[in-house]
């Protein structure tokens, strides 16, 4: 969909894919299959590819007669790409590259023609040293040595296919290097980067056909001489639904504006945010779906237990949660540590008007202070229907900036090692992505007089305050001296855990005498 019109394909924008992402997503085999061949599998040669690569390989792709497949993951190397061990070595000719390896659970891995293959190759740097570095390669299945193994036995997404995918002594023409020679960690980055934030609408397709399906449902089935849809705890599920749907749609599209400018810009951190987000709702609210169906749910007559098993995947590839969490935390502390520098190294010094300064910011911070970054006004973008949770969000967003401060002033560059702290670091910067999202689509909604703008207010009021609320107590639990952060007792009882690997409480029944 996103091959130029040159080339055959669509040539469909950011945002033009993000809204067929929500009809493909009816089906999560079908979604990830075509993800595999268009997200990530022929994805690296739109990004990264010559003009001949794109005319030679991107026709047949688009078409369809060929199937692409991204080959990164290894037995021992998943989200450590970086220790990927299949090697491509120059021929004597220097015209091959002979490539030799095994990648496991590929996508579309046993129908594939073309796949993008990430292998380790000998690199000679600027010192003149020779080192390894991992280059991507367009290798296709006609080159001969490639073999797939049998389709996975998978949990979910059962009707994609998903295999071992073997090269043994394939030979690569030396022009089929897809970027540069040591440049592939940064193609299969860019590749991976460049998907992530459709996933946001791929979810809110398949969660507006739920909440379709579970209301008919709701409304129809008799209990207690009531319909379902009666009960508080049943309400409850929809306006969960609803409220997730509209949150990742917001930022998807989000994203996909941005994406949608001139020059390329950087938005791996927000498509992250996107994909943490969608992957959790989806996992949640297909749950909730399930049981308002009750003991139908469970049953295979109905979708829902596949639609169950389909979701999980969601926050295991692409980047697991864990990794992108740690991903969007320490990029944002990165980027708020080049800003900082300065202040942070004149309160290591002791330098008294910051000193000062800072503590007398602590003190108004402390007895609680109206923070006004203009969203609102008659100046601000904001419509005054959601002036409340803009408030809200100026507010979060302030007191993250202490927090961060004291974060780095506390950890300095060690906080790459404190993971339980960058992962609420991670949750407040989704929190306020969200918000930020969300305020904007409504008030854009209200002001262009789209259907259904009061519905849409209401949402976004409630994620706001749920938001903020979740913020506050994260904000708390990032102080080294609050009674909510318990960092030190939840090491401790991994620590005991893991280190009998086991659960070690005796047994209540067990007794002493
Ligand atoms: C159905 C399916 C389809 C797939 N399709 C493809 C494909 O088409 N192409 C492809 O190349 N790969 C594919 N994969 C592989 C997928 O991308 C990997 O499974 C994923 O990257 C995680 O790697 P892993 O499974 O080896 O887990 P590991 O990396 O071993 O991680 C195990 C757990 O530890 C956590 N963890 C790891 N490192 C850290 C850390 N530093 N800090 C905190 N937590 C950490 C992870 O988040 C995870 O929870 C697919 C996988 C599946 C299941």
């Amino acid at each position: 969909m996103q091959v130029p019109e040159e080339y055959g394909g669509l040539g469909l924008s950011n945002t033009l894919y993000a809204r067929m992402g929500e009809i493909v997503g009816l089906d999560g085999s079908i979604a990830v299959t075509l993800a595999a061949h268009q997200a990530i599998g022929l994805k690296g040669i739109i990004l990264a590819g010559s003009k001949e690569q794109k005319a030679k390989y991107l026709p047949r792709l688009a078409s369809g007669e060929h199937i692409a497949a991204f080959c990164l993951t290894e037995p021992s190397s998943g989200s450590d790409v970086a220790s990927i061990k299949t090697r491509a070595t120059l021929s004597e000719d220097k015209k091959y590259y002979i490539l030799n390896g095994s990648k496991v659970w590929i996508t579309n891995g046993g129908l594939a023609n073309i796949f993008t293959v990430f292998a380790k190759t000998q690199v000679v740097d600027s010192e003149s040293s020779v080192k390894d570095k991992i280059t991507a390669f367009i290798v296709e299945r006609d080159f001969g040595g490639v073999t797939n193994g049998k389709p996975e036995d998978k949990l979910g997404i059962r009707g994609s296919n998903t295999c071992e995918v073997h090269f043994e002594n394939t030979r690569v023409p030396v022009e089929n290097v897809l970027g540069e020679v040591g440049g592939g960690f940064k193609v299969a980055m860019n590749i991976l980067n460049s998907g992530r934030f459709s996933m946001g609408s791929v979810v809110a397709g398949m969660l507006k056909k739920l909440i379709e399906m579970t209301a008919e449902y709701a409304c129809t089935r008799k209990q207690f001489n009531k319909n379902l849809s009666e009960f508080g705890l049943i309400q409850e599920k929809f306006a969960l639904m609803a409220q997730k749907a509209y949150v990742m749609e917001s930022m998807a599209y989000l994203t996909a504006g941005m994406l949608d400018r001139p020059g390329f810009p950087d938005c791996s951190i927000e498509a992250a945010m996107v994909k943490v987000f969608s992957s959790e709702c989806a996992w949640q609210c297909v749950s909730e779906a399930l049981q308002i169906l009750g003991g139908s749910g469970y049953m295979r007559d109905y979708p829902y237990e596949r639609m169950l098993r389909d979701t999980r995947i969601l926050l295991i590839f692409e980047g697991t949660n864990e990794i992108l969490r740690m991903y969007i935390a320490l990029t944002g502390l990165q980027h708020a540590g080049r800003i900082l520098t300065a202040r942070i190294n004149e309160l290591k010094r002791g330098n008294v008007s910051t000193v000062i300064e800072t503590i007398s910011q602590k003190l108004r911070d402390s007895v609680g202070r109206t923070v006004n970054m203009g969203l609102t006004g008659k100046l601000g973008a904001v419509h005054p229907s959601v002036a409340d949770s803009a408030s809200k969000l100026e507010e979060n967003v302030y007191y993250f900036g202490r927090t961060v401060e004291t974060l780095l002033l506390r950890f300095g560059k060690t906080i790459v090692e404190e993971q339980m702290i960058l992962k609420r670091v991670a949750n407040i910067l989704i929190n306020l992505y969200g918000m930020t999202a969300v305020l904007s689509r409504a008030s854009r909604s209200i002001r262009v007089g789209l259907p259904n703008h009061d519905h849409e207010v209401l949402l976004a009021n409630i994620y706001c305050a749920e938001a903020y609320y979740q913020n506050l107590f994260t904000l708390s639990q990032l102080d080294k001296y609050s009674p909510e952060n318990l960092d030190e007792q939840i090491k401790k009882v991994s620590e005991q855990v893991l280190e009998k690997r086991a659960y070690i409480c005796a047994h209540p029944l067990e007794r002493t005498s």
